[in-house]
């Protein structure tokens, strides 16, 4: 059966790393809907939404969500019937997972990464990700690229991330417990499988 699976967690609680993990082998049978890797990829060309985008990133904030429940959808209908689906970074407020219940987006599994927020923050600090496919590297996981800048995987620029600042990185955990920490609890209410992992790697 298709499973439709949210993937959930802290800013640098390790979704992108986990997720690549799990993907190793299994490439044909899961599509990606990254929210934010999108969203980055929107700001990377310019186009209008990435303008709009942009400015609620760099402050930590989440885009509006009639734009984020649209990109979702327009991906889920755009996906064969016979992929699944992984959401990364979705549904993050109330009103995303209301929306995603409503419209029938046929979730069937939700992953919640832990993190504390301490281990957040110490993570960030050293996180640098590379332009082209994504791939993070924090030496607080000792986990850092053979040459200084340069991903190990595709050779790609590693830049670090414009909301990994300090101060943008307590807006964005300040914003997990108030609005996704609430997602997370209707979505698990609604009564599709729910998994809680420990993000220590
Ligand atoms: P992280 O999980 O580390 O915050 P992401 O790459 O998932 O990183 O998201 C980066 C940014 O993209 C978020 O801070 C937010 O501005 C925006 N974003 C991603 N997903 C959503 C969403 N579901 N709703 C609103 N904004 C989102």
């Amino acid at each position: 059966m298709r499973k439709i699976i949210s993937l959930l967690g802290k800013p640098c609680a390790g979704k992108g790393t986990r997720l690549r993990q799990f993907l190793e082998g299994k490439e044909e049978q899961y599509m990606v809907v990254s929210c934010g890797e999108a969203l980055r990829e929107e700001v990377e060309n310019e186009t209008i939404l990435g303008r709009q985008a942009k400015h609620y990133m760099d402050a930590g904030k989440l885009i509006p969500d009639y734009i984020i429940i649209n990109l979702v959808l327009n991906q889920i209908r755009k996906a064969p019937e016979d992929v699944s689906l992984i959401l990364d970074g979705f549904p993050r407020t109330l009103e995303q997972a209301e929306a995603a219940l409503e419209c029938e987006m046929g979730i069937t599994h939700v992953v919640n990464l832990v993190v504390s927020d301490a281990e957040a923050i110490s993570r960030s600090e050293s996180r640098i990700i590379c332009k082209k496919c994504g791939e993070s590297y924090t030496q607080k996981m000792f986990k850092m690229p053979k040459k200084e800048g340069i991903c190990d995987k595709c050779g790609g620029k590693l830049v670090k991330r414009s909301d990994d600042k300090p101060e943008i990185i307590e807006e964005r955990l300040k914003i997990f417990n108030i609005y996704t920490a609430p997602a997370i609890d209707r979505m698990k209410a609604s009564g599709v499988e729910y998994l809680e992992i420990e993000s220590t790697f």
